[in-house]
């Protein structure tokens, strides 16, 4: 797997974009707002012969959606998320407003809905989904259990974690349907529980590992 990162917008989220050695290619949370982003994420893709097949949102706050636009007319796939979250779409105007993001061109309606338990497959790449709400209602996370080589190395398991865990803290939960209680179960139950060389990927911020967090829960 190819997998490299971006971090995009004024609200500095990470964006991933993972290859398979055929150059099909899934992106997360791909959510360039500003025209240098755009163009370092197409010439990314240029550049190493991909070809985008799936867009995944972590979750449907206003910062991880802002590329779905360009993400869908440039490569023509839809955005896949939790459903629980598809009101946050209708809920862009007012997002912009209370975050002070403007908006140049509002997110497509989701293609398809992404639940618990499903898993996002392409050859060489399976990621399975985790819904933890408290964060947002459809909190997403993606968890490849055998990456295989990454970039070239061997590597453990790969949790991309969205806003629900960052490196030393969680999301917060004072937003739409945020629900702080139902937050920490989830980490706990369903993230916790994974290894603790798994590599965690957070939608803002640096780079942990499930046992670096684990103190916390
Ligand atoms: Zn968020
Ligand atoms: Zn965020």
């Amino acid at each position: 797997m190819l997998l490299k990162h971006f971090v995009v917008n004024p609200f500095g989220v990470n964006a991933f974009v993972l290859s398979n050695d055929v150059g099909e290619t899934i992106l997360i949370d791909p959510s360039v707002s500003r025209e240098a982003e755009r163009k370092a994420l197409a010439d990314y893709i240029v550049s190493n012969n991909l070809k985008v097949v799936r867009l995944l949102n972590t979750h449907l706050h206003l910062d991880h959606v802002l590329g779905n636009a360009f993400v869908e007319r440039t490569y023509g796939v839809k955005p896949e998320a939790h459903e629980e979250d598809a009101f946050l779409l209708d809920l862009q105007e007012e997002q912009s407003q209370m975050f002070g993001l403007p908006v140049e061109e509002t997110s497509p309606a989701l293609g398809d809905y992404l639940a618990e338990g499903d898993m996002v497959e392409i050859p060489g790449i399976s990621l399975k989904v985790f819904h933890i709400a408290g964060h947002s209602p459809g909190g997403l996370a993606f968890y490849c259990e055998n990456p295989g080589e990454v970039n070239g190395k061997k590597a453990p398991p790969l949790l991309f974690s969205g806003d629900i865990l960052f490196a030393g803290s969680m999301g917060r939960s004072d937003l739409f349907g945020g629900d702080e209680e139902a937050l920490v179960s989830g980490i706990k139950s369903k993230l916790m529980t994974l290894p603790a060389e798994t590599l965690v990927f957070p939608g803002h911020g640096p780079t942990t590992t499930i046992g670096n967090e684990r103190c916390w829960f």
